[in-house]
């Protein structure tokens, strides 16, 4: 046991733990072998952003090393540093870019800058100036409007020919709106304005599918394929064609069973009112560690349409949440299981193989990356290595 303060992670064993979660890492691993397959021609990096959508970069980052990714996309410099320690022959890009005052991070840790504007362009090149050669990548923006230099703004410097010798791009990246929806034109439209740009930057490699894009097919994929999603086992609400493995699966404690009479509320603004007399189980569990309170039971702005509250599974049944979730608890109908069923210290499981992500993050109107990075620091963490790492 580490001396870690509560709640930080490694406070407590994980069996000891009132919230727990189990990574996969050899799921992982073949989740991106899968999206290499899929990918084609082109290699299949790895996004392992925002701690690896919340399931940790030093354990998933080091298990795809391991497995032979070499490209990865991280959100921060401290981040990329972070992955460099257990991912000694990857290239590293960092997705937010370079700024004044972190070049050092780059440098030492030999992390990849993703220049994602004219502003972040123009320090570039002045930190070169003192430098020299080094690598970076450059963003260009076909539609999005979020991150990149404009189409007109690259095309302009690909023809620059005043450029320094020192500014050395390695790769060509573009992100699409709708990847996730092979029907929408707007993923045509910026795979048109996209090429533009390849053609002009002649023999730089290039990157414009994430996991959506993947299964666009081979038009999207270039040199390079950056899943994100697809890796920590969902889809993101794209068609991918082949089966993704759970990789994530998160538990918690039932602190207490009690009963309540008909005609009593629940939880806070007794928002939900029992029809029947019930059983209800409080588990460890609230918008504090990511159970979002969109699971809520009782009426909240979220749920004034009247959907059903989210659900977690136990024992081969769904407990429906009743009332609003708090935040550091969620209380459960349970009573449907036969009495002495469910007992204070049974686990209840949020999401994994028996709850799919992605209907828990429909169920309170939100996404399976949201539910993922919104963990936060409760939970303790068993990560699974297979044999073949
Ligand atoms: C997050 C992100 C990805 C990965 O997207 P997924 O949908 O998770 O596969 C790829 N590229 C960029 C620029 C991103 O921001």
């Amino acid at each position: 046991m580490s001396d870690l303060a509560y709640p930080l992670p490694g406070s407590l064993a994980f069996e000891d733990a009132p919230l727990r979660l189990t990574v996969d890492l050899e799921a992982l691993v073949e989740n991106w072998r899968t999206m290499g397959r899929l990918s084609g021609s082109a290699r299949a990096g790895a996004v392992v952003k925002t701690d690896a959508y919340g399931l940790g970069v030093e354990d998933c980052g080091e298990a795809l090393h391991d497995a032979g990714a070499r490209d990865f996309f991280v959100m921060t410099a401290p981040e990329g540093a972070t992955l460099r320690a257990v991912a000694p022959e990857a290239r590293i890009f960092v997705l937010s870019g370079v700024w004044p005052g972190t070049e050092q991070i780059f440098f030492e840790n030999d992390l990849v800058p993703v220049i994602a504007s004219y502003e972040q362009l123009t320090h570039w090149m002045a930190v070169l100036a003192d430098y020299g050669p080094y690598p970076c990548a450059l963003q260009v923006d076909t539609g999005f409007n979020r991150l990149g230099l404009t189409v007109e703004e690259a095309l302009e410097l690909a023809e620059d020919a005043s450029l320094p010798q020192a500014f050395s791009p390695v790769l060509l990246m573009s992100h699409l709106m709708c990847g996730d929806t092979p029907g929408a034109p707007e993923n045509a439209e910026q795979l048109a304005r996209f090429r533009v740009i390849t053609e002009a930057f002649e023999g730089i490699e290039a990157s414009l599918a994430a996991t959506g894009g993947i299964a666009l097919g081979a038009d999207y994929h270039f040199d390079l394929t950056r899943p994100g999603i697809s890796l920590y086992g969902a889809t993101g609400g794209a068609p991918i064609p082949a089966p993704l493995r759970t990789v994530a699966t998160a538990e918690a404690r039932i602190l207490q069973v009690r009963e309540a009479k008909a005609g009593e509320a629940v939880s806070y603004g007794a928002s939900q009112r029992l029809h029947r007399d019930s059983r209800l189980a409080v588990a460890f569990a609230g918008y504090g560690d990511g159970f979002s309170r969109g699971f809520s039971g009782g009426n909240i702005l979220q749920r004034q349409d009247g959907s059903p509250s989210g659900r977690a599974w136990f024992d081969g049944h769904l407990l429906p949440v009743v009332g609003r979730v708090t935040m550091d608890t969620s209380i459960f109908d349970v009573t449907d299981l036969p009495p002495g069923a469910i007992r204070a210290g049974d686990y209840i499981q949020l999401f994994g193989p028996e709850r799919p992500i992605a209907e828990v993050a429909a169920s309170a109107g939100t996404i399976e990356y949201d539910l993922l990075t919104a963990l936060g620091l409760r939970y303790e963490r068993l990560y699974l290595r297979g044999e073949s790492f």
